[in-house]
């Protein structure tokens, strides 16, 4: 096990036409875009209470992503998903941050909100760190499902500060299709279709790190397959928001076309696009994603 600063740099390929397997996340950037998303969001939404108090959450984490993280996490970055729950178990620095965080989003929120967070703020740490590593494993429902959030929005603002250090350390061409990320081994979110550095190009966006990865179009991110794989949406062929369904499984994935709307954020704009969820789901199809800011609503870890 090595720390990040003792591990050299990989060279970065020169081509502005090459592909990044990895796309490192710039975590206050993510988090200020996403808080004002949902505040956008709210305003149209039959959702719009949750989506405001969400935003005041992650408007918390953007203020937090510029300050003291404590130390950094131990990884040998030539292991695969180097971050993963299996490897940080007994990583306990984010406990540091799910104090700040609830400190600071106490007076920001409504009263029976503000409840939840005093009862989370008294629990002990090894109680904290053992739901944190049980929704890392998918063990949602092994968390008392009002503290979810809270937890997960502080895990995800300790292991987003790391991630970009240890994917400039991690050999990006070894890097192949994968389900789970490639960094933490959370599910995605989402997937993003962006239009740079080529036309198309689908990445997948982790619901703990924020990192992207590449993914190939048009297969299957759960059952590894290819033939059965349709993309549609419900309204609009063009939608900005579209679905990728497998129907050899009955996974799906929900597809975000930047090009379309480029304010689109992997989080926010799942979470708006519940009613998507509810279709699916009248058709047979499972999502094969998380969101982390749904996490209150989730039963169990089936995903
Ligand atoms: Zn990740
Ligand atoms: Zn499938």
């Amino acid at each position: 096990m090595s720390n990040a600063s003792e591990i050299p740099v990989m060279p970065i390929d020169p081509s502005p036409l090459a592909l990044k397997p990895l796309l490192a996340a710039k975590p206050a950037e993510v988090y200020a875009h996403r808080a004002k998303r949902l505040e956008r969001l709210a305003e149209d939404s039959p959702l719009a209470d949750y989506l405001k108090l969400c935003s005041v959450l992650v408007g918390v984490q953007a203020k937090l992503a510029v300050t003291d993280m404590g130390p950094a996490p131990e990884f040998n970055a030539d292991q695969m998903q180097p971050m993963s729950v299996g490897f940080t178990q007994d990583n306990r620095y984010w406990l540091a941050q799910l104090q700040s965080l609830l400190s600071d989003a106490l007076p920001l929120v409504p009263a029976n909100v503000a409840e939840i967070i005093r009862e989370l703020m008294q629990q002990a740490p090894e109680q904290l760190a053992d739901w944190g590593n049980c929704l890392r494993r998918g063990k949602f429902s092994d968390v008392p499902a009002q503290y979810s959030l809270f937890i997960w929005a502080a895990m995800s603002l300790y292991w987003s500060h790391w991630a970009p250090a240890l994917i400039s350390r991690m050999d990006a061409n070894a890097v192949k299709q994968e389900s789970l990320c490639p960094v933490c081994g959370s599910h995605p979110v989402a997937s993003m279709v962006r239009e740079e550095p080529r036309e198309g190009l689908r990445y997948l966006h982790c619901s703990l790190c924020e990192t992207e990865w590449h993914y190939v179009r048009a297969h299957c991110t759960a059952c590894d397959q290819s033939e059965a794989m349709e993309l549609w949406s419900f309204d609009d062929h063009q939608a900005a928001v579209r679905i990728e369904t497998c129907d050899d499984c009955k996974g799906y994935t929900k597809m975000l076309f930047v090009s379309k709307s480029p304010q689109l954020d992997a989080v926010a704009d799942d979470l708006a696009s519940l009613a998507l969820d509810a279709q699916l789901s009248e058709q047979g199809y499972s999502a094969t994603t998380v969101n982390p800011l749904l996490l209150a609503h989730e039963a169990d870890g089936s995903v």
